[in-house]
């Protein structure tokens, strides 16, 4: 049962940092959540650099379509998959 718990931890910090673009990636926090259990699930909620608007030096922009976040240079939306002009 603790066992189980702790792997849940370092499962749910692995996907929290995954999700929140944390710098040292997802896996890093799992490793960690196994070493640390909770305390790394903590660690991937608060760990610094997120929440970003654009992540990394990817320029994106909106789908005037669905207002999804897409790549600037994109020519086809990847959620509606709807072709957008390249324009900025
Ligand atoms: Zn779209």
């Amino acid at each position: 049962m603790a066992i189980a718990t702790w792997l849940a931890c370092a499962f749910f910090a692995a996907v929290i940092a995954k999700m929140r673009n944390v710098d040292e990636g997802g896996f890093v926090y799992f490793v960690l959540g196994v070493l640390f259990g909770p305390f790394a699930l903590i660690a991937a909620c608060v760990a610094p650099g997120y929440p970003r608007p654009f992540p990394k030096a990817i320029k994106t922009r909106l789908c005037p379509f669905c207002l999804s976040e897409i790549k600037a240079a994109a020519t086809v939306c990847r959620h509606c998959q709807r072709e957008v002009l390249f324009a900025q």
